[in-house]
Order: structure tokens, then sequence, then C-alpha cells
């Protein structure tokens, strides 16, 4: 058994300063049970706790890290950067060379605003698509998650669904949430009667085209051609969150495997290579309304953060189709073992996989929507959660969080996780 009792004492700690001794809910191990690990440092597909075990992390920063923990090029660019000075509140050349980067990938983005976090991405492009529109409802998807501003936070997945029942956010204003309509994922005739009901009222629809916050579940092409045309008769906007998918999914995010081009899109984790970046963007009439071109307010200390530029555009600079076909061969390669070895021990799952984002649900399937993540064995998963650690892999404490792949897991990595997995597996038959 791996000793982690460097890890609970710095628990104990933290949790007399910050509530639930973290920074963010989900890092904390609630729905697993114990403790969660603390981190003394990461090297390409690994990372290290305080206690000194190693393990292959599948985490990755619950995204952003592409290119795993300390790339080189990315450590040496940061390096230069930082010696420079941190933050200047003054324009840098390095917020255009990032927007022209992103544009050169995702060109739906003709203008974009940089911000700090996801949330901040989504929160303001809900306020320019209201502004924009002179409408308030926005419309989300059940089970997907925008970030934590008050508009956003009903019905929202993941973090919220392990810790509260999913449709109440207190602290949210009962007015706001009465602007927020929500509907199940891929269900086509739900949206429809929304927009027969409120079409005039509505500013625009958020979806994450690829979900990836209640475990990864792909949002079916006529269920997001659907959201494309609803929103195009109505006068409304259509946001895809790319926060995860956006380099994730595929290269050029997920809206090119659909060849959708939504009005908005806002991206987060990857475009930041591990430093605080969110990006929102879309076409240029509609970005014109931000200020001081146009009357909706955006504003930001930190945005477009020098550091922050330096980390996306290192980041984005080494990746290419080649990279992500491999990633996505072995990804692949690591959801057919993982469903072999569950098979081959009788426990029934569905795996889902796109690009680099995969999960797997202790669920007999299909597994479309919030409801059906729902049926899941979590006491299940719980158990092999822990027993997956043992054999030094770290995945997402949690069965609504997607796991991702990065440029430094090796073909032997891949084995040496599918023969964790048959491992578990059986150590989790021995317990029962
Ligand atoms: C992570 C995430 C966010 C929030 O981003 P933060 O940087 O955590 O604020 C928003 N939308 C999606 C789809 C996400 O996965």
């Amino acid at each position: 058994m791996l000793n982690f009792e460097k890890s609970k004492q710095a628990f104990q700690e933290s949790s007399r300063y910050l509530p639930g001794g973290v920074n963010s809910p989900v890092r904390a191990f609630k729905n697993v049970g114990g403790e969660p690990l603390f981190i003394a440092k990461g090297d390409g597909a690994h990372i290290f706790d305080i206690d000194g075990n190693r393990y292959l992390d599948y985490v990755l920063s619950w995204g952003p890290l592409i290119l795993g923990h300390a790339d080189p090029q990315v450590v040496k660019d940061l390096q230069a950067a930082v010696a420079r000075g941190t933050s200047y509140g003054a324009p840098t050349i390095l917020e255009t060379e990032l927007a022209k980067k992103i544009q050169a990938i995702v060109p739906s983005l003709e203008m974009m605003r940089m911000v700090s976090s996801g949330t901040e991405a989504t929160m303001s492009a809900i306020r320019l698509a209201r502004g924009y529109t002179h409408r308030d409802k926005i419309v989300k998807f059940i089970g997907n998650y925008h970030g934590h501003s008050d508009s956003l936070l009903v019905d929202a997945g993941s973090g919220v669904a392990t810790f509260n029942d999913i449709h109440e956010a207190p602290g949210v204003p009962e007015d706001l949430a009465y602007d927020t309509l929500t509907v199940a994922y891929n269900d086509i005739e739900g949206i429809k009667q929304v927009f027969s009901a409120h079409g005039e009222e509505i500013a625009g629809v958020i979806v994450e085209p690829i979900a990836g916050n209640m475990g990864v579940i792909p949002g079916t092409a006529d269920f997001l051609q659907t959201l494309r045309t609803l929103t195009s008769e109505a006068g409304a906007l259509l946001i895809f969150d790319e926060v995860m998918s956006g380099f994730r999914a595929a290269f050029h995010g997920a809206q090119s495997l659909y060849h959708i081009t939504p009005d908005l899109t806002t991206l987060g984790k990857v475009v930041g290579g591990g430093l605080p970046v969110g990006v929102f963007g879309g076409r240029k009439e509609i970005m014109k309304w931000i200020t001081p071109d146009g009357p909706v307010y955006h504003a930001g200390t930190l945005s477009g953060n020098p550091l922050a530029m330096t980390g996306g555009l290192s980041t984005l600079a080494q990746l290419d189709e080649s990279l992500y076909k491999q990633m996505t061969a072995r990804t692949d390669e690591l959801m057919t073992g993982i469903k072999g070895a569950a098979d081959a021990h009788g426990v029934p799952i569905t795996v889902h996989h796109v690009g680099t984002m995969w999960s797997y649900f202790f669920n007999q399937g299909p597994v479309n929507n919030f409801d059906d993540v729902q049926k899941s064995d979590v006491t299940y998963f719980a158990k092999f959660f822990k027993a997956l650690l043992q054999h030094g892999i770290y995945t997402a404490p949690s069965q609504f969080e997607t796991n991702f792949m990065s440029s430094k897991h090796t073909e032997a990595d891949i084995e040496t996780t599918i023969a964790a997995f048959n491992a578990a597996f059986d150590d989790v038959a021995r317990t029962k």
C-alpha cells in the first residue's frame, strides 16, 4: 500500500484555512472518499505527490496540459518571459500573436478577447449575447458546465452534481435562474419546444458540443445542427463552449468535427498551456459590441497577461495534426484496453472518447445525457479509483469527470495503464 501520510497532514492543515481544504471543489476527493494527494511536482506524463509516490497522470490539471508537465520549451519560454516582468497593464505584441495563432487554428474567432479563466470567458460571452440581441434568456443543457458565474450555474454537471442536488445553486438570485432555461442534452424535441415557446426572448444557446463535465458525451450531429438552425431562425446566438473541447476533441476544436460555425466560441484550458487563460470570440460584427468599440463592458487587470500569453503561445506552437493523430491513436488503444479489461472481469462499462478526451462509466449504457450518467455505479467507481491509484494511475476522482491524454504519454505508458486497469479490476473483485 502506498503511504499518503504527508498528504493527509497537509490536508488537515489546509482545511483550517481553505473551505474543504482546497481552492476548487473537485480536487477534494469528496465523492471517492479519503484525502486528496498534495502534489510536489510534475514531469511529462507523471506527477509526484509530497510522499514521493509517482503516478501516470491523466488529469493533466483538468485538461490544460496537452504537452504534459513542465514541457522543456514551455518552461524555457516562461523563464525568459518572467525575467522581462510579469504584467504591464498595457498592450504587448504577445496578445496579437496568440490571437493570430488561435484564429489560424479556429477560424470562426474573427475577433476575440483574452481573459483569465473559462468562467470569465463564458460569463462575458453571455453578457455579449444579451447586449447584442437585447434579450435576456439563455438556454443551457443539463449536465453541461460553463464555469461558476450566476447565470450558468443552473443544472451545471460535474462538480455541482457531486456536491449538491444539480438543480440547486444557492447564492444565485432566482431572477437570474429564471432567465436560464435548461433542456436535456441531445434532446432535439426538448430544444424545439423551448424555441417555439420562447424563441423571441432567447439571447443565446450555450452548449458544450462535446460534453466533458458529466464524463465525455458527444453531442449528436443532428442535435448540434438543430441548435444552429433554431438560433439562426430566432435571431439568437449560438455559443460553443469549447473551454474543454478546444484543442482537445480535435486540433481545430469540436466545431471542425461537426462542420458547424457558432456565432461565439469560448476557449480555456489548453489555450493557456497551464497558465490562466480564457478566450471568447467569434463573428467580428458581434465582437465589435465589446468596449471600447461598443457598449458591452468587458475589462481585466490581468487579461492578456504576458506570462499567460507566453504559456499559450509556447504550447500552441508545438501542436499540429500529426501530434493529434498520435494522441488520438493512443487514446483509442487505451479505451480498447479498458473495455477489454472490464469485459474480462464481467464489469458493466461504457467507454467514451473523442480525440484526447476520454471517460468510462460503470454503466451498461447507452449514455447520452445527464440522466443516463446518473445510472452509473458510483460506489464501484470510488473503490476502483482507489485501486487504480495504488497501481500508480492518477485519474479524475469522480465518475462525472473527463480524463485526458498528453503528447508525453508513450506507447509503454498506455500498456502500463491497461495492465493497471486489469489489476485494479482484480483488486476490487477480491475485496467484494
Ligand atoms: C473548465 C470549464 C469551464 C470553466 O473554466 P475555468 O477556467 O475553470 O473557469 C467552462 N466551460 C467548460 C466546458 C469547462 O470544461
